[in-house]
């Protein structure tokens, strides 16, 4: 259709960033300029003149004030394609505390407003899909991993709250738990569309381990593998999707098990949305940078 032929026009790969609101603690913001072109002006606080000033080009960036319908309204199109059957791969990208989860989950007890990509996707795709699908992992062998039946956006929230139950479990063992693992909520689209005719597409909504670098001197042993594990795969997504927009020819798939498992939505006729997400107070300026220029590399 003429609407996917204008998207193929701009790309596969679309990044956002998100920045949210400045807690009530904390000083002042180092967001200097948001532009309505997807550029973005930071500030560094220790060298406020010139110099500490670096630009940014996004597809977007939405505000601290940015509400949920606002970020879905410029996500709404990549669940269409879903529903042309294109497989599609969303990721919420940034340090713990940036506001990923809040973007894909929206926030824990939540308004119905505040509700995040992953329930509003779910609602437009049971709204236009006779979908006799499940939810849940792929071929991989993932042994956390569950599938399960869902005919309803009601059945996908409770299933969700039982996941993330299961993400806190593990956080008495070591600290911290969901900011260390990622969560991949994949739904195969097993339908028909609205003409009839047979659809076979996925969507994976990713929301990613915290991408703060760890001081090695404070972490040991299991902890410090863990999160070199960690930092491996969230490096090795970023050479996946730089390698897809660089159309190179070897795409290095292997080596990570999160880009293993998202292959089939990565890349050929697959399409990609990266949210960076941006703490905007002045101690994360060094995180902030760090996401802003992995973000700037994919896209
Ligand atoms: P992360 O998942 O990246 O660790 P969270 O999504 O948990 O971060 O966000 C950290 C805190 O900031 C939460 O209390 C969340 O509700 C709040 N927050 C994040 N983004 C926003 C936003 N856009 N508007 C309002 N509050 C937000
Ligand atoms: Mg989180």
């Amino acid at each position: 259709n003429l609407y996917n032929m204008v998207e193929d026009l701009k790309g596969n790969i679309r990044v956002y960033c998100r920045i949210r609101p400045l807690f009530r603690a904390e000083k002042k913001s180092v967001i200097d300029f948001i532009g309505e072109d997807g550029s973005l002006v930071v500030v560094d606080p220790l060298k406020p003149q010139k110099d500490g000033r670096k630009i940014f080009q996004f597809n977007r960036v939405f505000g601290p004030a940015a509400t949920q319908g606002e970020v879905f309204a410029d996500t709404r199109p990549l669940i269409r394609s879903v529903m042309d059957g294109y497989n599609v791969c969303i990721f919420a990208y940034g340090q713990t505390g940036s506001g990923k989860t809040h973007t894909m989950s929206g926030p824990s007890g939540g308004t119905t407003e505040e509700l995040g990509i992953n329930y509003l996707a779910l609602n437009d795709l049971f709204q236009f899909i006779k979908i006799r699908s499940c939810l849940g992992d792929n071929d991989l062998a993932l042994p956390d991993a569950s599938k399960h039946h869902v005919t309803s956006t009601a059945d996908v929230i409770s299933l969700m709250k039982f996941g993330e139950t299961n993400r806190a479990v593990g956080s008495t063992a070591i600290n911290n738990r969901s900011s260390r693992s990622h969560s991949v909520l994949t739904i195969h689209v097993n339908g028909e569309d609205v003409s009839g005719s047979r659809l076979y597409s996925c969507l994976h909504l990713v929301d990613l381990a915290g991408s703060e670098r760890v001081d090695k001197s404070e972490v040991t042993g299991e902890c410090l593998k863990e999160a070199q594990h960690i930092n491996k795969s969230l490096s090795s997504l970023g050479d996946v999707i730089m390698a897809l927009a660089q159309k190179n020819s070897h795409i290095p798939y292997r080596n990570s098990k999160l880009t293993l498992l998202l292959q089939n939505a990565l890349g050929g006729h697959a399409k990609t949305l990266m949210f960076a997400h941006v703490s905007p107070e002045g101690d994360s300026f060094g995180e902030t940078i760090s996401t802003l220029k992995f973000a700037q590399r994919v896209s």
